[in-house]
């Protein structure tokens, strides 16, 4: 039981603030910014917690962490009990701690929030997952009877590690193909160390291989075997289709293809993991040390490019974003990072072109001034280019952080699972079906670009539905109510 504190107690205490390194410090390294909570500032910001009984919290969270129970065994200092109670529901806690948008989820519904600065249940989540890694209490209980079923897992990211784990637990034999050289999908070639250290990722891989998985790295699905072919001559099972949407988006206008423009996704694996800010690197970035650098777009991808090229040493590192600040899809707290690291915010702008020197070099672009018209599609107010505002700007090198589109290979190879015209795979919501008998798939494969704890939700989901079909070998009616068995 949480320790007895009223209501008007509990609004008294302010939220805790995460320790970091300071701004000036952390620009220049790659270490991680959010140093984390100890063991006081945890309890002290648990006993922000109101214990509702019906705690709005959880039903923001889309995996429905069992928010409450884990801050209260936090306020109680059971620590290791509130790392496995949110396991029970999100096997990757040190990351969601780290990544989620918990301003847009949980925390979003947070009663104390109302009236003060909601709980910090990310920072909290982050603090046991941490304590739990740390002293090595992490656990991995192989299982004791083997089904003698194997799934294939193809692509190594939350919703392929998610599904993984859980249908390792449950008894099954589970290999995971991943197509680049290390694991963890964008959690590794994406999100910077010093938003996400790698030896986190690592930990829940060593997880993963203490359950029994296997682990083939540099393979690629589509190229080295076909989805059918793992089915077939591979001897799987079933197959979890967890690939991603890798394939970087750019603006289609003038200049792209110079010298010096980058997609962030290509920016960002050549930093995080082909460690090009070293001399001796064989895939360097441009040397931006000194430089003018640019980033076009206003989410994640984009906070961690800009940051990463201030890092790298660029003089002026800034975002240029076509709508307003208020429209911008990054976290909170990437924004608030960035702006006191020295990034410099152009919203309302939007490149027009790109200008390049007689050698092919990127030197300059062409910007516009944008306005908000009424909302598109999305919901948020489309900017409408203002006529006569556009000027140069003198640039080094170019970010493009527009989003990533579906990689086309397993569209390409794999006939038989229906795509969308978008290039994702279309799935049954509650259990990842494809339209290919056996073959399932979840994450930003189905959704597009998303979250982390959106593609490990459904990895879950997937787990659960394939155990389901390796068991009682349903295909039409899988995930449905079993018709009640005769008397
Ligand atoms: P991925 O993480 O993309 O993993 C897919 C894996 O499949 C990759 O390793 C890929 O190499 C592999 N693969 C692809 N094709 C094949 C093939 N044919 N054969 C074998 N392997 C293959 N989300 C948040 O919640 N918070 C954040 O702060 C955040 N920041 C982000 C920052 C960046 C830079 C980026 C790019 C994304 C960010 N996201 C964030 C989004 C989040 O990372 C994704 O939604 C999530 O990783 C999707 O998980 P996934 O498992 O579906 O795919």
């Amino acid at each position: 039981m949480a320790r007895k504190l009223t209501a008007k107690e509990r609004f008294q205490i302010p939220r805790q603030h995460m320790p970091e390194q300071p701004p000036e410090v952390r620009a220049c390294n790659f270490e991680e910014v959010n140093l984390g909570f100890d063991e006081d500032l945890a309890v002290r910001e648990a006993d922000r917690c109101l214990q509702c009984p019906k705690p709005k919290c959880e039903e923001g969270c889309p995996v429905n962490i069992k928010i409450r129970d884990f801050i209260a065994l936090v306020a109680d200092r059971k620590f290791d009990e509130a790392a496995k109670k949110i396991k029970e529901d999100n096997s990757l806690p040190a990351i969601c701690g780290r990544v989620c948008p918990q301003e847009e989820q949980c925390e979003a519904q947070c009663i104390v929030g109302k009236r003060s600065d909601p709980v910090a249940i990310g920072h909290l989540e982050r603090f046991v997952a941490d304590y739990e890694r740390k002293r090595g209490l992490m656990k991995a209980e192989p299982p004791t009877e083997k089904s003698g079923k194997r799934v294939a897992i193809v692509g190594s990211g939350p919703a392929g590690l998610s599904c993984a784990t859980d249908l390792a637990k449950m008894g099954h034999d589970v290999v995971v193909f991943e197509a680049l050289h290390e694991l963890g999908g964008v959690l590794v070639y994406g999100i910077p160390e010093f938003r996400l250290p790698k030896e986190i990722v690592r930990a829940e891989i060593e997880q993963l291989e203490k359950l029994g998985v296997e682990f083939v790295t540099d393979a690629v699905i589509g190229m080295t075997d076909t989805v059918e072919e793992l089915l077939t001559v591979g001897g799987f099972d079933a197959v979890f289709l967890g690939v991603g949407a890798g394939l970087p988006r750019f603006m289609g206008i003038p200049g792209e293809n110079l010298v010096g423009v980058y997609s962030a996704n290509e920016f960002l694996t050549r930093v995080n993991l082909m460690k090009a800010y070293r001399p001796d690197a064989e895939t360097p970035v441009l040397d931006v040390a000194g430089k003018n650098v640019a980033v076009f777009g206003g989410g994640n991808t984009a906070m961690d490019a800009v940051r990463t090229a201030k890092r790298l040493g660029a003089k002026r590192a800034s975002i240029i974003y076509r709508r307003s600040e208020a429209e911008m899809p990054a976290r909170n707290e990437e924004i608030k990072h960035a702006k006191e690291e020295g990034v410099e915010f152009l919203v309302l702008t939007n490149p027009v072109e790109f200008l390049g020197d007689e050698n092919g070099w990127l030197r300059a672009a062409r910007l516009q001034k944008m306005e908000l018209g009424e909302p598109d599609d999305s919901g948020r107010r489309r900017p409408v280019p203002i006529e006569g505002s556009e000027y140069v700007m003198e640039i080094d090198m170019a970010v493009i952080a527009i989003g990533n589109g579906a990689n086309p290979m397993i569209r390409k190879t794999s006939p038989a699972i229906e795509h969308t015209k978008w290039g994702t795979i279309v799935a049954d919501r509650k259990t990842g079906k494809t339209t290919m008998k056996g073959v399932f798939a979840g994450g930003d494969i189905v959704t597009g670009g998303a979250t982390v704890i959106l593609a490990a939700g459904a990895g879950r989901r997937a787990a659960l539905a394939i155990d389901e079909y390796l068991r009682t070998g349903r295909w039409e009616d899988l995930g449905q109510e079993e018709p009640p068995a005769e008397a």
